[in-house]
């Protein structure tokens, strides 16, 4: 079971690693598979994680247009967002073989970069991770959550602990899919619930695979918040763009 600790060949396209201690994240994968990700732009949305155009510093920008409005109107300053990248090719395909493939390896992977680039998003680091729970069925049918196999490799990488079970999902919620912004926002509250009070002195890193609209992650805020939770950072892999 060595191979499960130091795979000899890359967790996203299985080509050889030549140097497993090139860096942190040679152990999982090739140089290719790593230089995609040292390629995407991490000048975001720090409420949402979208993208912002190549020149954002130049205009002093640090939130979307629709997070702009919010921000402006107070409500969240003490939030912040980090995503590795977008949710687009091949990305979306190693979502994809971790959700429905059992491919740990990539959990590993993916969550050891979404630590790094916490680190380098340089906002303070939270004190302790929640994944965004799965629904019981789902975890039943997979025998895990993708989002807390995240969570435990980027909490691995900086070093915090992850509570899995401070926020339960309570119910079912309509297919996403078939609705649309507004709807998918409405559609999703209630549906989660902290299990304790939330210690208020503490940031918490709210943690997921991709954020689409950013709906499930914003139930799950209010959950925390409601629960006492004053400082949350949004943590995902992936974003979907506009
Ligand atoms: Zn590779
Ligand atoms: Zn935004």
């Amino acid at each position: 079971m060595g191979d499960a600790v130091l795979p000899r060949r890359c967790v996203a396209c299985h080509a050889g690693i030549k140097n497993p201690h090139a860096n942190q994240l040679a152990r999982f994968a090739c140089c290719a598979c790593i230089h995609l990700l040292e390629g995407m732009s991490n000048v975001r949305c720090r409420r949402c994680g979208l993208t912002l155009g190549p020149r954002p510093q130049a205009f002093g920008w640090t939130h979307c247009r629709h997070c702009k409005p919010e921000v402006a109107g107070n409500v969240d300053q003490q939030s912040g967002c980090v995503v590795c990248c977008d949710y687009t090719a091949p990305f979306d395909q190693w979502i994809a073989q971790l959700k429905y493939g059992k491919a740990h390896g990539l959990g590993a992977f993916m969550g050891t970069w979404l630590g790094l680039n916490t680190q380098k998003a340089g906002c303070a680091l939270p004190d302790l991770l929640i994944p965004v729970p799965g629904s019981q069925e789902k975890l039943k049918q997979r025998g895990y959550n993708q989002a807390a196999l995240i969570a435990k490799h980027a909490g691995r990488h900086i070093q915090r602990p992850v509570y899995t079970d401070w926020l339960v999902k309570t119910g079912e919620a309509r297919a996403q899919a078939e609705l649309g912004r507004g709807e998918r926002l409405h559609n999703l509250r209630g549906l989660f619930r902290a299990t304790r009070p939330m210690p208020a002195g503490l940031r918490i890193g709210l943690v997921d695979d991709v954020i689409t609209t950013g709906a499930t992650l914003q139930s799950c805020e209010a959950a925390l918040r409601k629960a006492g939770a004053k400082s949350i950072l949004l943590m995902a892999v992936c974003r979907t763009p506009e």
